[in-house]
Order: C-alpha cells, then sequence, then structure tokens
C-alpha cells in the first residue's frame, strides 16, 4: 500500500518545483487529522464530488436545459469536460494535478438553475440584500452550505483549492487579485474551463440546429482544421465532421496552451513557488495567435448561440419560476425544507438564505416547486 507520506514525496520529486506540493499544504480552517493514504488534494476532489450540490449539476442547465434534450452538455459534465482537460494541462506540466482537479469539479457549485439567465435573475432578486454571483457563491457552498462534516464547516476544503476557486472570479467578476497571482493550477482551470465550453458549444449548436456547419466556414479554427481533416483522407459524413472538429478544436487549444505556458515560465523568473505571486503576467496562457482566433470563435458563440432565440426562450420560464419562488419563500420561509428554515431562525439572514435554496436548486426542481406554490 501507498502511503500518503510516500504521495507527498513524490510530488516533491516529481512536479515541477513551482507546483503545490500537498505536503506543504497551508492547511484547512478547521484542523483534521491526516488521512494515511490520501493527499489532503486528493480528499479535497472526493469531498467535492461526493457532495449533494455536485450531483445536483446533472439537472443544472449549462447551456440547454436538461428536459431541452438529452446529447446537450450539463453542468456536470461540463465539469467533468473541464476537469479532465484540467488535468492534462496538469500532468503535462508536472503541476499538482489532483488540486488542479479540486478546483475544477468544484469551479461551478455555486451555480443555480438555468444556467447564467437564472444567475442574472437570482442577482436581481438579490439586489437590495446583497446580490448573487455564481462564484461567489461556489466558495459559499464548500465553506457552508455543504456541512456533513459538522454544521457550519462546510467541507473544510484546504486553503489551496479555495483560492483556486477565489481566482476564478478574476476573469468575469469582482475579485481585486490579478490571475497572475494565482497557483498555476488554479490559472490552467479557469482557462480550461473556457476550451471545454468554447468547443462543447459549437457542438451542441449545431446538433440543437441553431446554426449549422456552412456557417463555421468562415471562421479560422474551422479552416484550419477542415484543411487537415480533409488531409488525413478521413471518411466523413457532416455528423462525423462535427464531432473531429470538437476534438481537433480541444486538442489544439490545449497544445497551444501548452507551448505558450512553457514558453512564458522559461522567459519568467519563476523558479519556485513563491515567486508565482509576485508575477506580472499569467503564465497559463495562449499565444496571441490562438487568442485572436479565439476571439472570433467567441464572437460568433455569442451572436448565433448565447443569443439565439431558442436559447434565449427560457429566460421567461427562469424569470417567472424563480422571481415566484423567491417572493414565495420570502414571505413563507417556514415552507422551506426543516435545513433552511432553522438557518432563517438563526442567522436573521432571510433574503440570503432563500437565495441559497433557490441557487442550490435543479432547473427542473425550481420548475416543479414553482408550478405547485399555492399562489
Ligand atoms: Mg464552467
Amino acid at each position: 500500500m501507498i502511503t500518503r507520506e510516500e504521495i507527498e514525496d513524490r510530488e516533491i520529486t516529481f512536479l515541477a518545483p513551482y507546483a503545490v506540493k500537498s505536503k506543504f499544504t497551508k492547511g484547512r480552517a478547521h484542523s483534521e487529522d491526516e488521512h494515511p493514504y490520501r493527499s489532503v488534494f486528493q480528499r479535497d476532489k472526493d469531498r467535492i464530488l461526493f457532495s449533494a450540490s455536485f450531483r445536483r449539476l446533472q439537472y443544472k442547465a449549462q447551456v440547454f436545459s436538461n428536459f431541452e434534450g438529452d446529447y446537450y452538455r450539463t453542468r456536470l459534465t461540463h465539469t467533468l469536460e473541464v476537469s479532465h482537460i484540467a488535468r492534462s494541462i496538469a500532468r503535462s506540466l508536472r503541476l499538482n494535478e489532483d488540486l488542479s482537479e479540486a478546483i475544477a469539479l468544484a469551479h461551478d457549485l455555486g451555480h443555480g438553475p438555468f444556467g447564467h439567465i437564472g444567475e442574472k435573475i437570482i442577482n436581481e432578486c438579490m439586489e437590495a440584500h446583497g446580490g448573487f454571483e455564481h462564484n461567489r457563491q461556489s466558495l459559499r457552498v464548500v465553506e457552508k452550505l455543504e456541512d456533513i462534516y459538522s454544521p457550519g464547516k462546510g467541507l473544510n476544503l484546504t486553503a489551496e483549492t479555495k483560492q483556486g476557486l477565489q481566482k476564478h472570479t478574476y476573469r468575469d467578476s469582482d475579485s481585486k487579485v490579478p490571475i497572475s497571482h494565482a497557483t498555476l493550477e488554479a490559472q490552467l482551470v479557469d482557462i480550461a474551463d473556457e476550451i471545454a465550453y468554447d468547443s462543447h458549444d459549437i457542438d451542441d449548436g449545431v446538433r440543437a440546429g441553431l446554426f449549422h456547419e456552412e456557417d463555421l466556414h468562415s471562421l479560422t479554427v474551422w479552416k484550419e482544421i477542415v484543411g487537415r481533416i480533409e488531409d488525413k483522407s478521413y471518411l466523413v459524413n457532416s455528423y462525423q465532421r462535427m464531432r473531429l472538429f470538437t476534438r481537433f478544436l480541444i486538442n489544439d487549444q490545449v497544445t497551444d496552451l501548452l507551448d505558450e505556458s512553457e514558453r512564458r515560465l522559461k522567459r519568467s523568473a519563476i523558479r519556485v513557488l513563491s515567486d508565482i505571486t509576485t508575477g506580472k503576467e499569467p503564465i497559463i496562457s495562449f499565444s496571441q495567435s490562438m487568442i485572436d482566433k479565439k476571439k472570433e470563435l467567441k464572437a460568433f458563440l455569442y451572436k448565433n448561440f448565447y443569443r439565439n432565440t431558442q436559447v434565449m426562450n427560457i429566460v421567461d420560464l427562469a424569470e417567472s419560476c424563480i422571481k415566484k419562488l423567491f417572493k414565495y419563500y420570502c414571505k413563507t420561509p417556514e415552507t422551506m425544507p426543516v435545513y433552511f428554515y432553522q438557518k432563517v431562525k438563526e442567522s436573521k439572514d432571510l433574503h440570503r438564505i432563500v437565495c441559497d435554496y433557490i441557487a442550490g436548486m435543479t432547473d427542473r426542481y425550481a420548475y416543479e416547486k414553482h408550478k405547485n406554490l399555492p399562489i
């Protein structure tokens, strides 16, 4: 049997000098005995994976709701894609794979029902009460709401995993800490997230008929990849070509990211972990040429996918659902499950607790609940 100490020693020998090592973790908020054969980051990822919030991701929308079709990514399958892309990057750069995986598995735990549309509506409901943002909620889930160990202690994750979740907020919200100061394990998860959704959204969009293969022909990434598919004499129909395109698209982005990150590591002054906190630019990054191609891809997705009327159809449903639930539970908190009602009585922070309850709901649970409200 391999002991935890042996796993820790292996990390010290094998990982890059600037990788996070489990032996030197900053630890947990509430001290615990070490596990005999799992490192701290292995335990973190297990805690996340076995949590109820993680299981609920399977019925939370990525873009499409679960009831719109079985093919499309859900928040859970998106999370799994992110964690696997993150692991490949971490392993290749000799970074801590377990830590990156833990951050990836937890990165979307704070998402409410109906994806980003749902997030916007919950934020509107919470406007006068501190707002709502899914990254901050992810942290709240692991620090407070998932208290299977003891009340109020959350999953008691390591400081490094929690810090990774905070850093995830930088790119699209209000964290004041620059991404370049995040551990490389956290930086790469942020990009793995983007690689996953930029790629799978093209696949899901075509499958849903929101746009067609021909619409992609003007994109630089399409021209480059299809050229290679044809060079290799793949005998493909349109469906197979799309599958190959998605596969190549992920691979190209990861390869570019590894090459550019390695270039940046070489020219930077980063030699040990503590050097990262003084870095001026993010180390984990695409090349300028890939950044340009992705800009084009994102603009395409924004116009043809995220703003598509079929996708936007869910806005009305999400809005009436969430607003009704929010109003109802604020008026009658005693009708929430005992766990949440108890919190209302203890904390007096009614709106935040109602927000926690609703943000934890899956799309279908929110829909069913709102349908059966006695108002
Ligand atoms: Mg994500």
